[in-house]
C-alpha cells in the first residue's frame, strides 16, 4: 500500500471511532438512558461532532487523496478515495459555526416537534421547519451550486438519484397503484382480521421477538435486540449491530413486523465484508437498498403466505389459546389486509407508496421554493384527500406525524418507495435461481441469505446501488416488478 494510502487509512480508523462513540450514545439514548439525562448526552455528542469537523478540517484529506491517486489504487482503494472525498465535502464545506448552528437547530426543532405533535399544533413547529429549510437550501448552495437544492439531497441518500428520475418513478407508481386501490376498495370480499385482535400478553411477545431474529438468520452473538419508542437500527460495526422494537399489548403485528423489519436492515450490515472494516466503506451504500432489505424481509417474505404457515407453530407456541384452530389462510389473508390510513407507519403495502408520493410532492416544493411552511399543513391535507380519500383531523394524524423534517431530512422519503420497488425486483432475481416459496415455508434462510450475500450485502458501500442492482438481478431498476407483485398478490387476495 502506497504511503498516502496508509496515512488515509488512519484518518478513516479515527472517523471510525469517532463515529462509534457516537453511535453507542445514540443508542443509548434512544434505549436506556434515564428520561432527564440528554444535558450531558448533548454536550458529549456536540464535542464529538466537532471533534470530527476540526479532525477532517486539519487532515489535510485532499492533499493526502491526490498522493495517493498518483499510484497504483485497487478497486477498493479508489471506491474509499471517492466517498472520503464525498464525506470531506459534505462536512467542510459548510462553515464550522453554521455546522454546529443547524446541529443545535436540529436538536431543538426535534424537541418542539414532539411536543407540537403532542398538541397537534402545527404553528408551534413552523418557524422551526422554516429555519431548517432555509439552513438545508443555503447548504445545498455550498456543497454543489450547479444542481437544485432538492437533488443534492436526493443524491445522499441515494446516489444517483434526482427529482426527473423521482417523477419518472413515481408517475409509474401512482399510474399502477391509484387503480389497484380502487378495486380493492370496491371489492365485496374483504379479510377477517378478528384474528388479529388483542390484547397480546408482552411477555409472550417477548419471548418471541429473538426466536424470530434466528429464524431469519440473525447470528445473536453479533446481533442485539433493546426497546425504544419507535424501532430502528444502528450498527457499531458488522461485528455488533442493534435492533429495537416497541411491545404493545393490543397489536402483536407491530413488534412481530419491526423486528423482521430491522432484522433486515441488521442482516445486511452485519454480512458486509470484514475486508472494509473501519474503513468509510463498511456500512450499507444507501438507504433505499437498506430499506429494499428490510421491506423485502418484512414484506414479501414476512406477509407471504408461506412465512405465515413457517412461523404459525411459533405463535401457537407463544399464544395457545390464539392460535391453536388459526387457518393459516385466515391469518395470511388478515396480516394483509389493505385499508387507506392517516399514518405512513401503520400502511398496508398498497397504500405506503401513496402516502411517499404525498410527501415527496411536498418536499419538492418546500426545497425550490414554491410552497411556503405555513401553507404546508393545508397542502398535506389536499392531497391526502386526492391520493388516500381520507380527511385529516388534525395535524399529529397529518403534516406533524413523521419525525423526518424535524431531523432537518429532506430528501430521504423517495427512499422508502425505492426500497420497496427494489425489493421486488431483487425477489423476482432470486426466485430464478432457487425454490424461494419453499425454502420460506421451511425456514431454510440459508440459501437465501447466501445469495444476498454474494450479490449485494458483502459489498457494503463500494458499490453504487445501480450496480448492486444489475449486479444482482442482470438488468437496470425495473418498478414493472413492484407493480406485477402487487397486482398479482392482491387480486388473488382480494379476488379482482
Ligand atoms: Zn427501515
Amino acid at each position: 500500500m502506497n504511503k498516502a494510502m496508509t496515512e488515509i487509512r488512519k484518518v478513516e480508523k479515527r472517523l471510525f471511532a469517532l463515529g462509534y462513540a457516537a453511535n453507542v450514545i445514540g443508542f443509548d439514548d434512544a434505549t436506556a438512558a434515564p428520561s432527564e439525562s440528554y444535558e450531558g448526552r448533548g454536550e458529549a455528542l456536540a464535542e464529538l461532532s466537532a471533534l470530527s469537523h476540526n479532525f477532517l478540517v486539519n487532515s489535510s484529506l485532499p492533499e493526502l487523496i491526490a498522493e495517493a491517486q498518483a499510484s497504483e489504487l485497487s478497486d477498493q482503494e479508489k471506491a474509499e478515495l471517492r466517498e472520503l472525498k464525498k464525506e470531506y465535502d459534505r462536512i467542510c464545506r459548510i462553515p464550522a459555526d453554521e455546522y454546529a448552528e443547524f446541529s443545535k437547530l436540529i436538536s431543538a426543532a426535534q424537541n418542539v416537534w414532539s411536543k407540537a405533535k403532542a398538541a397537534s399544533d402545527f404553528e408551534m413547529f413552523a418557524p422551526y421547519l422554516e429555519k431548517i429549510v432555509a439552513a438545508r437550501r443555503r447548504f445545498a448552495q455550498l456543497l454543489d451550486p450547479d444542481k437544485a437544492a432538492y437533488d443534492v439531497y436526493l443524491d445522499q441518500f441515494e446516489p444517483g438519484l434526482n427529482t426527473e428520475k423521482c417523477d419518472a418513478f413515481f408517475n409509474q407508481l401512482k399510474a399502477g397503484i391509484v387503480p389497484l386501490l380502487n378495486k380493492i376498495t370496491a371489492s365485496p370480499d374483504k379479510p377477517d382480521t378478528s384474528i388479529l385482535k388483542g390484547p397480546w400478553d408482552i411477555e409472550q411477545q417477548k419471548k418471541l421477538s429473538p426466536e424470530i431474529m434466528k429464524l431469519i438468520g440473525l447470528d445473536l452473538e453479533h446481533v442485539a435486540i433493546a426497546e425504544s419508542e419507535h424501532p430502528f437500527t444502528t450498527e457499531f460495526y458488522n461485528g455488533d449491530v442493534r435492533i429495537t422494537t416497541h411491545y404493545y399489548e393490543e397489536e402483536m403485528l407491530s413488534n412481530l413486523y419491526s423486528v423482521v423489519h430491522e432484522g433486515g436492515h441488521a442482516l445486511y450490515e452485519s454480512h458486509i465484508s470484514d475486508r472494509y472494516f473501519a474503513t468509510c466503506l463498511s456500512g450499507g451504500v444507501s438507504m433505499g437498498i437498506h430499506e429494499s432489505q428490510s421491506r423485502m424481509f418484512e414484506n414479501c417474505i414476512g406477509r407471504s403466505r408461506e412465512f405465515l404457515k413457517c412461523i404459525l407453530p411459533m405463535l401457537k407456541k407463544a399464544f395457545p389459546d390464539r392460535f391453536e384452530n388459526a387457518d393459516p389462510e385466515v391469518l395470511y389473508k388478515a396480516v394483509n389486509v389493505c385499508s387507506p390510513g392517516l399514518i405512513r407507519t401503520e400502511a398496508d403495502e398498497v397504500t405506503y407508496c401513496l402516502h411517499i408520493i404525498l410527501r415527496y410532492e411536498l418536499e419538492k416544493k418546500l426545497m425550490s421554493g414554491e410552497l411556503a411552511v405555513s401553507d404546508l399543513p393545508h397542502e398535506w391535507n389536499r392531497l391526502t384527500k386526492e391520493l388516500l380519500g381520507l380527511d385529516v383531523p388534525c395535524d399529529a394524524k397529518g403534516v406533524l406525524q413523521d419525525i423526518h423534517w424535524a431531523g432537518g431530512d429532506l430528501g430521504y422519503f423517495p427512499s422508502y418507495a425505492l426500497g420497496t420497488a427494489y425489493a421486488a425486483q431483487f425477489m423476482h432475481a432470486m426466485r430464478k435461481e432457487m425454490p424461494l416459496d419453499e425454502l420460506i415455508e421451511k425456514g431454510d434462510f440459508a440459501p437465501i441469505n447466501a445469495w444476498l450475500t454474494e450479490h449485494i450485502w458483502q459489498y457494503g458501500s463500494e458499490h453504487s446501488p445501480e450496480w448492486l442492482i444489475k449486479n444482482a438481478c442482470g438488468e437496470e431498476f425495473n418498478p414493472g416488478y413492484y407493480l406485477d407483485y402487487l397486482n398479482s398478490k392482491y387480486s388473488e387476495i382480494y379476488n379482482l
